[in-house]
């Protein structure tokens, strides 16, 4: 694509798609693109990055050099992302001389700072937890008081408005004291407040838009987090009838007013009395729809390159009763490639180890995952049996600090 001389109505089919980034979610972009005869050119500073194995070309720059991206732009059709570190302001001028964004740049525009994005679910009448913008709670409070009052009382999450990403900058806070420290070590960060909210389980959705308005959306998962990363992902999650169709419900909602074209990550909150409320929004692929690679027809992966390539989109039922997902996250410092503990994990019946090649280990670093696939629902009196299958992988990649408490 000529930056200055783009088409956009003449662009149909894109067959080279550029992408921002180039770790994992980029490299499982792999296997779909070349099944669908899409090449890939990737913008990322390194060649040892995970995605730059599968690039039919790659921009070596940092992801937010603009100069590399109109290069990025110059080779292909349009541009995807695979994180959200997007500088909007930036790419804006290229979006101007014609370059195509999938999802575009006003999409993105609401989501990339957690408290416009809280306020946009709001604006939408959908639920969230009750929040406010940190800097606020302050102005109003250094004209009164010396001490930060609270609209709520402890525990509190704080969090990073911007480049939060695997629990990084979120605090679940319990006192005045900790509030402090952290505040401390967070600078002059923008900050978001929020209610900490007593879930039953956190739930997600991955959903998919086309240009043309055709929403498809995966089953619902429930993941579950430890020091708000998370860890495991079962695929369906045990909800009821009117809690799933809430959920979709809130999908078609969200994407449509989005006017979104590509993958989405919806993160939720199930509360005891089958209340949900969004949590947060990815505008990409994302780790809790990883199972369906193994688990579904159609993968996350070629579902968003189906959809931003103009590709019909395909199915998003599972091709087995059910799945569950275990990030292998790094538990040392360290460069190994883990091949003993790999093979290990792949002798686990029904089991599919996803390896990203990253050289480094590094602590809470994501290396790979594994997805374990069953037979029969585990729902019910069989959810037990799902916890036990994460807890065979776990105690076989972490060994005897299997439930490590602190990453
Ligand atoms: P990130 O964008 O880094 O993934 P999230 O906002 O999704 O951060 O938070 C990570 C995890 O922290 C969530 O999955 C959840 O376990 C916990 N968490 C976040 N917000 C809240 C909240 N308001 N109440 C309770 N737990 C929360």
């Amino acid at each position: 694509m000529k930056v200055s001389q783009v088409n956009v109505s003449a662009v149909q089919t894109i067959h080279r798609l550029g992408i921002i980034g180039g770790g994992q979610l980029a490299w499982m972009m792999g296997d779909a693109a070349a099944k669908l005869g899409v090449k890939l050119i990737i913008q990322t500073p390194s060649t040892n990055d995970p995605a730059a194995k599968i690039a039919a070309d790659i921009v070596l720059a940092s992801i937010d050099d603009v100069a590399a991206t109109a290069e990025l732009a110059n080779r292909c059709d349009a541009i995807t992302f695979e994180n959200e570190f997007i500088n909007l302001e930036a790419l804006s001028t290229l979006e101007k001389q014609g370059v195509i964004f999938r999802p575009s740049l006003s999409t993105l525009s609401p989501l990339l700072d957690k408290y416009h994005q809280r306020c946009y679910l709001r604006d939408l009448g959908l639920p969230t937890p009750k929040f406010w913008d940190w800097g606020m709670i302050n102005k109003v409070n250094s004209r009164t008081d010396e001490q930060n009052q609270l609209p709520i009382s402890f525990p509190v999450v704080l969090k990073a408005r911007r480049h939060g990403y695997d629990g990084q900058g979120t605090f679940i806070i319990k006192d005045e004291a900790s509030l402090n420290s952290i505040l401390a070590k967070l600078g002059n960060q923008l900050l978001l407040l929020e209610e900490f909210v007593p879930f039953e389980r956190e739930l997600a959705v991955i959903a998919a838009r086309f240009v043309t308005g055709e929403v498809a959306i995966y089953p619902i998962v429930e993941t579950q987090q430890e020091n708000q990363v998370c860890r495991r992902v079962i695929a369906p999650a045990d909800v009821s009838l009117e809690v799933e169709k809430q959920v979709e419900a809130i999908a078609h909602s969200l994407l449509n007013s989005l006017q979104a074209v590509g993958i989405f990550g919806i993160e939720l909150f199930l509360t005891k009395n089958d209340q949900i409320l969004v949590n947060e929004i990815a505008p990409r692929t994302h780790n809790s729809g990883h199972f369906t690679i193994d688990a579904c027809e159609t993968s996350q992966f070629e579902q968003h390159l189906r959809a931003v390539c103009q590709l019909p989109l395909g199915k998003t039922s599972l091709n087995c009763d059910s799945a569950i997902m275990v990030n292998l996250l790094g538990y040392e410092n360290a460069d190994s490639d883990y091949l003993v503990k790999r093979e290990k994990l792949a002798q686990i019946r029904g089991a599919y180890v996803h390896w990203y090649g990253k050289s480094e280990s590094r602590l809470g670093r994501k290396l790979g995952h594994v997805t374990v696939l069953q037979n029969g629902e585990l729902r019910g009196d069989r959810r037990g049996e799902a916890i036990a299958i994460a807890q065979t992988v776990e105690s076989i990649w972490y060994g005897p600090r299997s439930f490590f408490p602190n990453l």
